[in-house]
């Protein structure tokens, strides 16, 4: 059992997430964009980090690079689907390259979700 916040600007992803990581009995805050996501972190101060990267107000990449600077063992874990005009540009290689452990690619399932908190928690 862990404390999760969620960011992520699509309503229906977050939905989604919470439902999962609820039946896992995690329990779970949730953002809608990278402005949102810093406050929440160090309000509720959780032990993981699960991210969109493509978001308005603040994106994930800068959300990470402040939240990092300020706590340096910060557990990330970054989901995209791609970004860029034609969505086709990958962020989730630079969200790792600034501190992310875990990257993965949408849509995901609830096993590569599992095994990615798993490991980002141990
Ligand atoms: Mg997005």
């Amino acid at each position: 059992m862990a404390k999760i916040l969620i960011v992520d600007d699509d309503v229906q992803i977050r939905g989604l997430l919470v439902k999962m990581l609820s039946v896992e009995q995690h329990e779970v805050i949730e953002a809608e964009n990278g402005a949102q996501g810093c406050k929440k972190y160090r309000e509720h101060r959780p032990d993981l980090l699960i991210t969109d990267l493509v978001m308005p107000e603040k994106n994930g990449i800068d959300m990470i690079l402040e939240l990092k600077k300020e706590f340096p063992s910060i557990r990330i874990v970054a989901i995209s689907g791609g970004g860029g005009i034609t969505g086709s540009f990958d962020y989730l290689p630079i969200a790792k390259l600034v501190g992310a452990l875990h990257i993965l690619q949408k849509p995901f399932s609830l096993q590569e979700l599992k095994s990615a908190i798993a490991e980002a928690l141990t």
